[in-house]
């Protein structure tokens, strides 16, 4: 008989061990716990990001420019890191556009997705002088009436619903009935309307899904992109100036799971460009990405608050939980709940092993870091780290619920 094989983590490597620690941007946890002065926390990895801009850059054609979508991480010191490596911001709201526009990059290459704009949200993103993804008709109404108050071409770009779906994809966000963009059949009608505004036309943005591990599913939709762009662009006022093909790239964050093989996306991408840039000369094509940027460079730690038995199970109970990492806790849209991959931080493949449970220190069951996990033995005092914890970390949990302390976030390592 044969056992069967149980699914691993796919392996990490962009945080060294050193003497059994966990070494993040330089710094071993425990020490990097106590330079922060309190648990829970995040830390991002400086260096990792920027090796992760650079190995991207190096397997896409350089025809193309790198957007980072800022919800994924909004926070002020990891923004400013990704403007100075990427070529645009795209950001979902208000509060992130002031953000993008304190990095100093170039408002012409910060835009803004998203619907439910309000009034506010359009008067700062056309007096800003940042290229708003409209999402409907009634939003390029809006604008244009706004720039007209302020004095100020708006310049817009047409989000589209595209008439396909990712295949695979964590997240769909395109394809059928969606409130995000313009339904890809009513879009011509959309650009007479526009050629008659005061308004600068810049393109499309099309985005078909999210968190995709699969080359050959990201190799369809950027062909049904580009065929869908060239049809549109017939019906535009102007040239297009940007053709923002989305994203979508994934992460591997459960068991079983296989790391996106970048490469075959580049090339697939570097035999589609040539007749694209025939078809649409002057275009700029963008990607934008999101956790496949930061979402490997950052970890969550916490502290081991008691260790307890139950009924043959045991508990590790820490300091930190959904309140502040919703996904890891797998209540951020997943049906089944997985582990992400967690190590005890400082004994992280030394030492006797055992099978523990961690949670946190919410009154409620959904409050759990890792399930009935592998982990090295460990107890009070002992630090607890979430991996794949840069993306859809701390901005996308329920940090009020229960009233616990805040998590503190950290950008660690140095610059150049
Ligand atoms: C959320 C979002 C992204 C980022 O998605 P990731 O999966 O983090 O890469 C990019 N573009 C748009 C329009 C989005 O809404």
């Amino acid at each position: 008989m044969t056992t069967p094989v149980r699914p691993q983590h796919a392996p990490l490597e962009q945080f060294p061990i050193v003497n059994d620690c966990l070494v993040v941007g330089g710094v071993p946890l425990p020490r990097l716990a106590a330079q922060v002065g309190q648990t829970p926390f995040y830390a991002y990895d400086r260096g990792a990001l920027t090796r992760r801009v650079q190995a991207l850059r190096t397997a896409l054609p350089p025809e193309i420019a790198l957007h980072y979508a800022m919800k994924a991480n909004p926070m002020p010191a990891v923004v400013q890191h990704m403007a100075d490596l990427v070529d645009g911001l795209d950001v979902a709201s208000g509060g992130e556009l002031r953000v993008a526009l304190d990095t100093g990059i170039d408002p012409q290459h910060i835009s803004f997705a998203g619907p439910g704009k309000s009034a506010a949200d359009l008067a700062s993103a056309v007096a800003a002088g940042i290229v708003l993804n409209v999402e409907s008709a009634g939003e390029l109404e809006r604008v244009a009436a706004i720039g007209k108050t302020l004095h100020v071409r708006p310049q817009v770009a047409l989000r589209i619903n595209p008439d396909f779906e990712l295949k695979s994809s964590g997240m769909k966000m395109g394809g059928g009935p969606k409130q995000f963009g313009i339904d890809a059949e009513i879009a011509p009608d959309v650009l007479a309307r526009l050629a008659q505004l005061d308004v600068d036309f810049h393109g499309f943005h099309i985005f078909s899904g999210s968190q995709n591990l699969k080359a050959a599913a990201l190799r369809e939709a950027h062909e049904k992109t580009f065929a869908l762009a060239l049809r549109l662009a017939a019906h535009a006022p102007a040239p297009l100036r940007t053709l923002n093909i989305g994203g979508g790239f994934g992460i591997p964050y459960f068991p079983g799971e296989e790391r996106l093989d970048i490469q075959q996306v580049g090339d697939g991408l570097r035999a589609m460009l040539p007749d694209v840039l025939r078809a649409l000369p002057g275009v700029q094509i963008v990607i934008e990405l999101g956790r496949y940027l930061v979402g490997e460079a950052g970890v969550y730690v916490s502290r081991i608050i008691e260790r307890k038995e139950s009924r043959g199970r045991t508990y590790l109970v820490t300091d930190g939980g959904l309140h502040h990492h919703l996904s890891a806790s797998g209540n951020f849209g997943q049906v089944i709940r997985k582990n992400y991959p967690v190590v005890i931080g400082n004994r992280v493949q030394q030492g006797p092993r055992e099978t523990a449970t961690v949670v946190g220190p919410l009154c409620t069951p959904l409050d759990l870091l890792a399930d009935q996990m592998e982990l090295a033995q460990a107890g009070p005092g002992d630090l607890v780290a979430v991996l794949q914890s840069g993306a859809y970390g701390l901005s996308a949990s329920p940090g009020a619920f229960l009233s616990h302390p805040a998590a503190a976030e950290v950008l660690v390592g140095r610059r150049g």
